[in-house]
């Protein structure tokens, strides 16, 4: 892609010219310098400027004029949230991996202008303002324009608009995709109800800029699976088409929707503006991608979209990673959200011990979300829930907005949380023990306590089932099986002396040859049984002794389906937590 950086206005003193290194709702550094190819900087009269380097991703011009023209070229071919992607389809831009910027010019409005390619009939998705032609569009500030990233193609267009008090928003759903028009239309019908029920959490709907909300999607089979929220739109990318893969589409949709509110607006104060030149660092990740995750899949079920059995086997499947998970005890969930700069999306050549010591704050937090839900819903008759503070935190920290396009006036801090956490409950004790036990500890809540409030039971999936630990193994190349990653802390396998890339070649009497055979040598011994495993390790072979464990693993079903009877106070449980929160005075 070409582009074309004309500035105008240039105060004297050196111009610093960027690409961003990160790109916002991403926290890892991903360097858009490196795409970048070809870059002249000249006056306004085509005379070249010099050009100093003082780091990878900035261009220095010390002397010129009033205005600057900076014209380069740049590669991207990932189509993704985060990055660039051009082919003969299509032009998938997120702005920070194509749009350089000068330091200094936060403020200023930008026109953007865009040439499609001759003879292609690409229109442009995208939540820029709309200008004096079809092409060009605008944005008020520096951080609005690095949130509106732009799909140029042939897609497909399906719209429905929702009144909202004073307002009646137009939603888009705008696909480029192998679908028919019929399945975008039939999906479009389902996203409606998404976006109605998300916004019964919070009672009203963000004031959108243009009072327009975009879903843009590439649902393409280069695409690589993401979805990336922004203020006014998301980016929805998958290898997967609506026909196979619907639910999925939708759960990434009804994620998305939910950060219109929880961190485009409900914002946490350490990405408060986002820093384009740097990683980003927040503690409050848990909150806001955590608590997202457990929203989004909650809106699906309470529209009616997801059945039970998936909605409780998808809460177990989080609930089972953070439980098994030896990581809880090393990190807190808030020191989990600060690793967002080395496990975002962040790639490193040197191994970590991330296994180990890392849970994903989306996981941990959703689980957090629902420990926490189901024990105001248990402790107050459902008189104080989870959207209570949700909205509480709205009326608090989003609502209020922002003086200038693109920026949150009032973002919040974990203490704003742990506060309002109070406000809600009347009880600012209950809402301190919280913090102290669950974001700045390493507690675990009841929850098979709370499970049983809800019918719902928390049981092993294999009991009785003897394993080595949750290992993960592989095919290797002595003819056994190869542990692909470090072993789980305190595990059997760790407590023995195995380790990552040990190749295990015989458990017991038993050769190990494959996948198979290792999971029949675990399933034909017995939890608390001692063997002796040989293995080989860096080209040598060794023996150790292992003691057996039960396998774990634990799986959550509605009670009902487990063969029990659901009391009249389970079922009535159940059905307020979920079911729309539309009550008396909302
Ligand atoms: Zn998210």
């Amino acid at each position: 892609m070409d582009v074309d950086l004309m500035l105008p206005d240039v105060p004297p003193g050196p111009l610093e010219l960027r690409m961003s290194r990160s790109s916002p709702g991403r926290y890892a550094m991903h360097e858009f310098a490196k795409n970048v190819v070809d870059v002249r900087v000249t006056d306004a009269q085509g005379t070249a400027l010099s050009v100093t380097r003082p780091d990878p991703h900035g261009w220095t011009v010390r002397d010129h004029g009033n205005s600057v023209r900076v014209r380069y070229r740049v590669y991207g071919d990932r189509i993704d949230g985060t990055y660039l992607a051009i082919d003969s389809t299509h032009a998938h831009i997120n702005m920070p991996a194509a749009l350089m910027w000068a330091q200094g010019f936060e403020l200023r409005p930008a026109v953007v202008q865009f040439d499609v390619p001759a003879g292609s009939n690409w229109k442009i998705a995208t939540q820029l303002f709309p200008g004096p032609d079809a092409r060009t569009f605008s944005a008020p500030t520096l951080q609005y324009l690095m949130d509106s990233p732009t799909e140029l193609s042939a897609f497909s267009v399906r719209s429905f608009s929702v009144p909202d008090g004073p307002r009646t928003p137009v939603f888009r759903v705008l696909a480029h995709h192998t679908g028919t028009d019929a399945e975008l239309e039939s999906l479009t019908g389902d996203v409606e109800r998404v976006v109605r029920e998300a916004r019964n959490v919070y009672g009203e709907f963000p004031a959108f800029e243009g009072n327009a909300y975009s879903f843009i999607a590439d649902w393409l089979p280069a695409a690589t699976g993401d979805g990336m929220e922004h203020r006014n739109s998301t980016i929805l990318t998958s290898p997967g088409a609506i026909r196979t893969n619907r639910a999925d589409l939708l759960d990434s949709m009804s994620h998305e929707f939910f950060h219109a509110w929880n961190v485009e607006r409900i914002r946490p104060r350490s990405l408060e503006p986002f820093n384009l030149n740097d990683e980003n660092m927040s503690g409050e990740l848990w909150l806001a991608e955590g608590f997202t995750n457990y929203y989004g899949p909650l809106v699906l079920h309470r529209a009616g979209l997801t059945p039970l059995a998936q909605f409780t086997a998808d809460l177990g499947g989080a609930l089972n990673a953070v439980v098994t998970a030896p990581g809880r005890l090393v990190r807190t969930v808030e020191e989990m959200s600060q690793m967002a700069a080395f496990t975002d999306a962040a790639t490193a050549i040197d191994r970590t011990s991330f296994d180990n010591t890392f849970i994903s704050y989306y996981t941990w937090g959703s689980v957090i979300a629902l420990g926490l839900d189901l024990t105001l819903r248990a402790e107050t008759d459902h008189r104080v829930t989870l959207d209570d503070l949700m909205r509480a935190l709205w009326r608090k920290y989003g609502k209020p907005g922002g003086a200038r396009v693109g920026y949150v006036d009032n973002p919040y801090s974990n203490d704003d949380v742990r506060t309002t956490l109070g406000e809600v409950t009347g009880n600012q004790a209950l809402a301190d023990d919280f913090f102290r036990r669950y974001i700045t500890g390493h507690d675990l809540m009841d929850y098979d306590a709370l499970f049983a409030r809800a019918g719902l039971i928390w049981r092993r999936i294999n009991p009785g089932r003897a394993s080595l630990g949750l290992l993960r193994v592989q095919d290797g190349v002595n003819g056994g099986v190869r542990l692909a990653a470090g072993t789980p802390f305190g595990s059997p396998a760790y407590v023995a002396g195995l380790d990552r890339d040990d190749e295990i070649v015989q458990i017991g009497d038993v050769a190990i040859r494959d996948t198979a055979g290792y999971l029949r040598a675990q399933a034909s011994a017995k939890p608390g049984q001692r063997l002796p495993i040989t293995f080989v390790r860096n080209g040598a072979r060794q023996t150790t002794t292992v003691t057996l464990e039960e396998d774990s693993r634990r799986e959550l079903v509605p009670a009902e389906n487990a063969g029990a009877t659901l009391t009249d106070a389970q079922r009535r449980f159940r059905q307020v937590w979920l079911s729309s929160p539309v009550r008396n005075g909302f």
